[in-house]
């Protein structure tokens, strides 16, 4: 399959790590890329599509789609791939990348907030894979990246919610990577560090050095430092790569 024929469907794809993906995907892989999200929030879906088709106007015709979708809802999961099949024609990379924080020590975090991680950022994956598997079967061909995240790896305070999703993602991968290697499916994570997006906006410059401290490159990633690495593992280089775990945190763990 040639490189720039894929067709892709990005999770939360409207800003962050996502929108970086779609940018990424549509400039070298893909002739279309369909991204979901829940709230569209400064744009409708339509604007939000325009409005990155337009920012890469001078590097590639693909097209971009947005689509509505709630990523904890199997039946949103179930239309977006239905829609991305109708639009593209099909579906050749799934990227799992919607998630959210609500962080807390664990003795005044609440069910609620436990429950709504987990089902933002885990739940999310199993609709999805779910979903997209089918059409990767019937062609026999599909690359899945699912975005997990360091603290899944080494654990952190304050985030029990947001730790046991991250690694129930790499949990899930592995098995996925399993179960569908026989259809030429490859399901890989990617573990980022510090990233620069909204998530980690909330950081105060204290909290910025302190963490520093213990990134040996010295400085917070980029999404484009986490689209770049998912690109590779969509592409013909990667082919012979499955469930695995791919750090993007400037040397953070090692
Ligand atoms: P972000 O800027 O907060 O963006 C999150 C995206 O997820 C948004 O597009 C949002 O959509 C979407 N989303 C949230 N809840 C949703 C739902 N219920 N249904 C559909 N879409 C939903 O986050 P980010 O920093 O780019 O993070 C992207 C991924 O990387 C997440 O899985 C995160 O856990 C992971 N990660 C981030 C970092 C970091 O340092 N930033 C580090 C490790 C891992 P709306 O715009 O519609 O709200």
């Amino acid at each position: 399959m040639s490189q720039r024929n894929k067709r892709a469907i990005v999770t939360g794809g409207s800003r962050g790590i996502g929108r970086a993906i779609v940018k990424e995907l549509a400039s070298r892989s893909c002739s279309g890329v369909l991204f979901s999200d829940i709230a569209f929030i400064n744009n409708s879906t339509e604007e939000s599509a325009a409005e990155i088709m337009n920012e890469l106007k001078d590097l590639t015709d693909a097209k971009i789609y947005a689509f509505k979708a709630d990523v904890t809802s199997f039946s949103d999961a179930q239309a977006t791939v239905d829609d991305a099949v109708s639009k593209l024609g099909g579906v050749d990379i799934l990227i799992n990348n919607a998630g959210i924080t609500r962080d807390n020590l664990l003795l005044r975090m609440t069910e609620e907030d436990f429950d709504k991680v987990l089902n933002v950022n885990l739940k999310s994956v199993f609709n999805y894979t779910k979903a997209a598997i089918r059409p990767m079967i019937a062609q026999r061909y599909g690359r899945i990246v699912n975005i997990a995240s360091v603290v899944g790896l080494i654990g952190n305070p304050g985030q029990a919610n947001y730790v046991a999703s991250k690694a129930g993602v790499i949990g899930f991968t592995k098995t996925m990577a399993r179960e569908l290697a026989g259809k030429n499916i490859t399901v890989n994570a990617v573990a980022p560090g510090f990233i620069e997006t909204e998530m980690t906006a909330k950081l105060n410059e204290k909290q910025r050095e302190q963490l520093l401290l213990n990134v040996p490159l010295k400085r917070m990633g980029k999404p484009e430092d986490v689209a770049r690495v998912i690109n590779f593992l969509c592409s013909e280089d990667a082919d012979y790569i499955t469930g695995q775990v791919i750090a993007i945190d400037g040397g953070m763990t090692m």
